[in-house]
């Protein structure tokens, strides 16, 4: 047994860095769990049956027995009838506070088909007041049963009169109507903007719609924000309830602004946040962060500030990562770079000389390469200890890049749904490339300490899915994409938790069954690691613990 009233001298000794975080006195539980089938993810006591909580934390981890003693008349004993108990996950990058927010005022294009989405936004349509925008999101272009892209041409047939706008569940680009290019005086002569681009039809030259990353930029100043206090807050209510529903108990949320500090402040306060988040800070507002004196880490154990976070280059998804090889069937096109090195270091350079992580969005290997370099020389120029670099996505790598992101200590964040969720994408970068994309196998090889992410909405934030994609690298129809790169079940789950803690600097309070360590846990209805890995995605999440409270009971 692992405890804090009754430890080992070996015990006492080795957990005495948690143990600080308790009076010395006695401390009875006021909740234990047994008879489960516990995967601790610690390495210290792998399996137990039984754990008791107090104050929001594991008291003590070990045998129905052992833990079953400890209980008083108070205590609270739950029967968890054999089911299986793993630590909560950590969705280690993805966009909680924006796609909470879409829930609350955008149209869900998460559909079957462009007839369904033109449908969804014609209805929309009608209750939107004349001039107003009419948005929506999670459209995903390779999904449709048209088998081809939404165009400005589908936008205009359903919303002919407000400006409207599509994104993309990537979030690199967004489909816009002809109201929308009117209002913001963009028309085919207008020039590709360094970092982003419009797509034209290749015969007539007329724009298709589609615009992709830094050319959104252009339309900026025309969108109406319908970013309320309240909408925002209401957003973090809906996103982190749907999110504790699939056994998440923590998340980065990696581009977070002043509003969404207050917005996770706002739902915290109002009972209404069901998960733990680490907010990674965009970069354009890290001058003011640094200038009221915040940096990563600040805050407490519900919101914390994370790190600054940059960009490299385009996404996986839409296909604008930068490539040092053509995408597959395009010889000429390798995507997009949306930041010089030089831009680059200086950004990151504030942000390091002033205390903060940083983290990197880089997809392809050209991204990866450059952000590297920038990493690199800070460290040669102003070495700092534990710095904890994180490359955002990291998709693409090759051996010499996972040799000097080991050699710095950064951390990758991969997409760890992508192959069984976009597998009718991977064509695009093809069965070679995939050997090197999502590159778990080589980065646990190395020693490395990947995340589990979803880039939510870019991918669906539920871990089973997650877990299911890392183990047999297959997709919904059956396809292998780089087979090489396939890890366990244990692995994965590991990747899923403590990996997740130790990305935002809090392995020593979370990410494992540990006494000491926060109360956070997911009940299965059936063990992961007894499943066929085709079919984990169907486990079923039954409850999900945070912080010794359910924050899910199914
Ligand atoms: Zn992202």
């Amino acid at each position: 047994m692992h405890s804090f009233n009754v430890p080992t001298r070996r015990e006492f000794l080795g957990s005495l860095a948690a143990f600080s975080m308790f009076p010395l006195e006695i401390e009875k539980p006021e909740l234990i769990l047994y008879n489960g089938n516990i995967f601790t993810v610690d390495d210290a006591q792998p399996r137990a049956q039984a754990v008791a909580i107090s104050r929001g934390r594991f008291l003590a981890v070990g045998s129905n027995e052992d833990i079953l003693h400890l209980a008083t008349a108070v205590t609270k004993k739950i029967d968890l009838a054999g089911k299986t108990v793993l630590p909560g996950f950590n969705d280690a990058h993805c966009h909680p506070a924006t796609s909470g927010l879409d829930m609350v005022v955008t149209v869900d294009c998460d559909l079957p088909s462009i007839a369904a989405i033109q449908a969804a936004l014609r209805a929309r349509a009608a209750k939107t007041p004349a001039g107003q925008w009419v948005y929506g999101s999670k459209y995903d272009d390779t999904k449709g049963a048209e088998g081809r892209m939404l165009t400005r041409a589908d936008l205009d047939a359903a919303v002919p009169d407000h400006p409207a706008s599509v994104q993309h569940r990537g979030g690199h680009t967004t489909f816009y109507n002809s109201a929308a290019f009117r209002l913001a005086g963009i028309d085919e002569k207008t020039p590709d903007p360094s970092g982003g681009k419009f797509d034209r039809d290749p015969s007539t030259g007329k724009l298709t719609g589609r615009a992709a990353d830094r050319a959104n930029d252009l339309f900026e100043k025309f969108i109406s924000d319908t970013s309320t206090r309240e909408n925002r807050r209401e957003g973090i209510k809906r996103i982190s309830k749907a999110m504790a529903r699939a056994g998440i108990t923590s998340v980065g949320d990696a581009g977070d602004g002043p509003q969404d500090l207050l917005a996770y402040q706002d739902a915290r306060e109002a009972g209404e946040l069901f998960f733990r988040v680490y907010c990674l800070i965009r970069y354009e507002y890290l001058d003011r962060m640094i200038a009221a004196g915040l940096r990563t880490g600040l805050g407490k154990e519900f919101v914390r500030i994370g790190a600054c976070k940059l960009f490299a280059d385009g996404s996986i998804s839409e296909r604008t990562a930068r490539l040092s090889k053509p995408y597959e069937g395009s010889p000429d096109y390798f995507g997009l770079l949306v930041a010089t090195e030089e831009e680059q270091y200086e950004r990151s350079r504030k942000a390091h000389l002033a205390g903060w992580q940083i983290g990197t969005h880089a997809n392809g290997d050209v991204a990866i390469d450059q952000t590297l370099r920038v990493y690199e020389r800070l460290q040669r120029e102003t070495p700092r200890r534990d710095p904890r670099f994180r490359l955002e996505h990291c998709t693409q790598v090759n051996d010499s890049l996972v040799a000097r992101i080991r050699a710095l200590g950064a951390i990758p964040t991969p997409f760890s749904s992508y192959v069984y969720f976009h597998g009718e994408k991977m064509h695009f970068y093809g069965a070679e490339r995939l050997k090197n994309m999502f590159a778990m196998r080589s980065f646990l090889d190395a020693g490395i300490r990947p995340t589990q992410a979803s880039d939510y909405t870019a991918s669906p934030f539920e871990p089973m899915m997650a877990l299911q994609s890392q183990v047999t690298r297959t997709d919904t129809k059956g396809n292998v994409w780089g087979a090489n790169q396939r890890i366990s079940i244990e692995e994965a789950i590991r990747v899923g938790t403590l990996h997740g803690a130790y990305a935002t600097y809090e392995e020593n309070s979370k990410g494992s069954i540990t006494p000491g360590k926060f109360a956070d846990l997911v009940v299965l209805g059936r063990d992961p690691l007894r499943e066929n890995p085709s079919t984990l995605v169907t486990i079923p999440v039954e409850r999900t613990m945070l912080g010794g409270r359910w924050s899910f009971e199914g």
